[in-house]
């Protein structure tokens, strides 16, 4: 009895669940000029101990203000803190204990970024508030608006409900990730179910089918359809294995990166239910046979996996191999089941060419999420999970998968989450223990598992 009680109370302590904050407001943007400026009431903030307002370092802030309209203190706007894009903010200013997290708070800001015509930058990613002749796009990474960061858990709250008012004097389309687009110069979009923010305004047309939609490409009706068909099989391969419905609609956005591209490159990102495509020609996304080319299986399938293994697991020292490397795994189920075996070996081989030079830290001695770099959340993460499926099947694979999104939603995942999840699945401790001694802990892990890989799939 004591010991079961015992047990719920660490179960109550180890949760950590975030109530979804609501975003309300305005956003005015002049794109010739490149001028966003925004009022916005954040609420049903969750409690959280220790915080910062993240906020796109762009941004010049006007003021903080409280519900009942009182101009709040704030720190960060002299000396502050860089986190990634933005500048980190407390509220409270210059007192020693920083003021708690109020449950709402309204903000007003504006900034100005350059807006590229026909020269580019020597970059683009989707941290870039990005602006040019037709469109602006501004992904919830760039922290365009107020995003929530729990310092003591690592753990970014960006996904907001929201009713917002959109002006803009020159643009005809405004889209808002989980939204429809709209036609207008003001339009109002809101969502009951939180979504990151992508935010994509500008000059262009779309077209949907089912609720799906294709933004700024000019494919015809029956093209669209096609693609969001073979679409639609991908989404029924991560039913089926992950037993978990695929239910949102989903938008493909094609909009053109700040960076000069190599002819013939594409890049892609994912804020779901949002894809974003540069380089791409959604025309030839379906080959001759009405279906996804191999390599578009691959690129999908990987973006796909997000929708399982995103947003929800990033958190800890390990957060990249969580998202990435469970995403470029699951790809590869993808690749081999709806393409062929042969594909799926050739991205195999692909992938321990590129991690045959590097060095890489094994994963139990990872201490921050940086150590875990391109080559080793691609590549070194993902070709482990495919010995692991190797070593232990398909099956067993797939209920360890359920098992880490059920943990997902209530921690913050570790090795031990792993390795409970693989010995609720039924498989032995021994055998774990094997497998984790010499793929996961060893100072040899990555010459082990390209040993394993090669074994099984060959080289070249
Ligand atoms: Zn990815």
């Amino acid at each position: 009895m004591k010991k079961s009680k015992l047990v719920w109370l660490l179960f109550i302590f180890s949760v950590t669940l975030y109530a979804q904050p609501h975003i309300k407001g305005t956003i005015e943007i002049d794109r010739k000029l490149g001028i966003i400026k925004c009022a916005f009431t954040l609420s049903k903030i969750p409690q959280i101990e220790a915080y910062s307002i993240l906020l796109n370092k762009g941004m010049n802030i006007m003021y903080f203000k409280d519900a009942s309209g009182e101009l709040l203190q704030y720190d960060g706007f002299y000396d502050g803190k860089m986190e990634g894009e933005a500048i980190a903010y407390t509220l409270g200013g210059n007192t020693s204990s920083p003021k708690k997290l109020p449950s709402s708070f309204f903000m007003s800001y504006v900034g100005a970024f350059p807006v590229y015509g026909n020269e580019y930058n020597s970059f683009d990613f989707k941290g870039n508030i990005a602006i040019n002749e037709k469109t602006l796009r501004a992904a919830e990474q760039t922290k365009w608006y107020p995003v929530l960061y729990d310092t003591k858990n690592d753990k970014v709250i960006h996904s907001y409900t929201y009713d917002l008012q959109i002006k803009t004097k020159d643009s005809s389309t405004v889209f808002i990730n989980g939204s429809a687009p709209k036609k207008g110069s003001e339009v109002k979009l809101t969502s009951t179910k939180d979504h990151p923010l992508l935010l994509f305004v500008g000059d262009y047309e779309y077209n949907s089918y089912q609720g799906d939609y294709i933004l700024n490409s000019d494919i015809s009706k029956e093209t669209s359809m096609l693609i969001f068909k073979n679409i639609e099989k991908i989404k029924s391969y991560y039913a089926m294995r992950l037993e978990l419905d695929f239910t949102d609609h989903i938008y493909l956005m094609n909009h053109e990166s700040v960076q000069k591209r190599k002819e013939g490159s594409s890049w892609g990102f994912n804020t779901y239910p949002t894809f974003a495509f540069t380089g791409l020609d959604f025309k030839d996304l379906v080959a001759e046979n009405n279906r996804f080319s191999e390599g578009t299986l691959h690129f999908f399938g990987h973006e796909f996996g997000h929708n399982y293994f995103g947003n929800n697991v990033m958190s800890g020292p390990l957060s990249w191999f969580w998202s990435e490397s469970f995403a470029e795994y699951l790809s590869f189920g993808v690749a081999s089941d709806l393409g062929s075996e042969s594909f799926l070996k050739d991205v195999l081989i692909y992938h321990t060419n590129v991690v045959k030079e590097g060095t890489f830290t094994p994963l139990t001695k990872i201490k921050n999420k940086k150590e875990i770099g391109e080559n080793y959340r691609y590549s070194l993460g993902a070709l482990l999970l495919q010995c692991f499926e190797d070593r232990f099947g398909k099956k067993q694979m797939n209920t360890i998968l359920k098992a880490l999104l059920q943990m997902a939603a209530s921690e913050t995942l570790t090795l031990n989450s792993l390795k409970r999840a693989a010995i609720q699945s039924g498989i032995d401790k021994k055998s774990y223990e094997k497998f984790h001694t010499k793929y996961i802990a060893n100072t040899k892990f990555k010459e082990h598992i390209i040993d394993r890989i090669e074994a099984k799939y060959g080289s070249n």
